[in-house]
């Protein structure tokens, strides 16, 4: 069996968590929470991180910190796992879907802009879909599959028409842009720390901001909302969104590897593209110049008139043999729970789910394993 991602745990992991037992430290005050937050915001370049319990309250206290309220929107790519749309739906706000690029396969700032020119209109302060009769409060960009978005670009239209931006770091933790680490210009950013992700605590969130006040407000949100520690004074609706030291423990053993789980993926990836590249009727994932991409998972696009197979297909023939792929996520506007969301012009979302599959990616995958997998797709098994 070669599953598409797990987890490598080959550091410190045991040695902390024995310390959170040795010392009775297991909930959620600790001191491997504070370490892991110190850690994430240095690795960031942000100066303020909240620990919290999965990359999706992450999000959803990142929207209300940003200010997002009920009957308001959030644009969010047409191509991502859902959590940033359902985090926008726990407010009672709405994403509005916009598609993604044809070559890097992120949040297209170009087709961002048209929407917000030719769809919206300034009310006094606010900006209105004219279609919804909604405000348009912030955008959650997502650096899908490991390739950071274009954030320049979509800060220089943030900033035009005055939203917030908050990136979604769930799979690109450890990647760059320009040379800097992704997340590094956005006004909040939100990280996942799933099993399934480059670095997991097991379970876990963060959010990370240079600003100060809204640093405290997502601490505050996450822990009930508590003003008064002696009368348990509350003066907004809280959430119990805290981060145990156990996972903590886990998530800063698995830090400590970043860098070279980062350069392991990329062999990674270098070695499918060589493995791949002249096989015809699939496309490889390209690399913008100015990406670094953590290849969260490595991705690529069946041609079924070319490669005369689908990616479902595939899928089958490598499940069959043992080997773990997986389609990329259903478009969003195209689901049930989205329905009543604006959706602008979608089509490189609904393209790119129709052909891409993303093959085994993990950390420790074996040069074997991995040459078994190619062998496969250029079907010399
Ligand atoms: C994994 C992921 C999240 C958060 O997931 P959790 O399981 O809640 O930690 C959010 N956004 C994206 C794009 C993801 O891939």
């Amino acid at each position: 069996m070669i599953p598409l991602s797990t987890p490598h745990i080959t550091g410190n992991e045991w040695k902390y968590v024995k310390d959170c037992l040795d010392t009775g430290w297991v909930s959620s005050v600790g001191k491997y929470v504070q370490f892991f937050e110190e850690k994430l915001a240095s690795v960031i370049g942000k100066s303020h991180a909240t620990a919290c319990i999965n990359g999706t309250a992450a999000l959803h206290i990142a929207l209300m910190v940003a200010g997002v309220k009920a009957g308001d929107e959030v644009i969010v790519p047409a191509l991502t796992f859902v959590a940033p749309a359902n985090a926008v739906r726990y407010l009672g706000a709405y994403p509005v879907f916009i598609d993604v690029d044809p070559e890097f396969w992120q949040l297209d700032p170009q087709k961002l802009e048209d929407f917000l020119v030719k769809e919206c209109e300034l009310k006094g302060k606010d900006l209105v879909n004219k279609n919804t009769g909604r405000i348009v409060k912030a955008i959650i960009p997502v650096d899908l599959l490991g390739h950071p978005v274009d954030m320049d670009a979509i800060l220089k239209v943030a900033h035009r028409f005055n939203l917030m931006v908050i990136e979604d770091n769930a799979e690109s933790l450890g990647a760059g842009y320009k040379n800097q680490p992704v997340g590094l210009k956005a006004d909040l950013v939100c990280l996942s720390f799933n099993g399934n992700k480059v670095v997991t605590s097991g379970g876990g969130g963060m959010i990370l901001t240079d600003n100060a006040s809204w640093a405290k407000r997502a601490r505050y949100l996450t822990t009930q909302a508590k003003v008064n520690e002696v009368d348990y004074i509350h003066e907004d609706i809280g959430f119990n969104y805290r981060l145990s030291n156990v996972q903590a423990a886990i998530g800063l053993a698995q830090i400590e590897q970043l860098d070279v789980f980062i350069a392991q993926k990329r062999v990674m990836a270098q070695r499918y593209n060589e493995g791949l590249r002249n096989i015809k009727g699939i496309r490889l994932p390209k690399e913008a110049s100015w990406a670094k991409s953590s290849y969260w998972l490595y991705t690529i696009l069946i041609d079924n008139a070319v490669y005369k197979e689908s990616n479902r297909m595939v899928l089958q023939r490598l499940h069959g043999l043992g080997i773990q792929s997986r389609p990329l996520w259903h478009p969003l506007h195209r689901l049930l729970p989205f329905a009543e969301c604006y959706a602008y012009q979608i089509k490189e979302a609904d393209r790119l789910f129709d052909c891409a599959l993303s093959l085994p990616s993990s950390v420790h995958l074996t040069e074997e394993d991995q040459a078994r997998v190619i062998d496969v797709l250029a079907k010399r098994e």
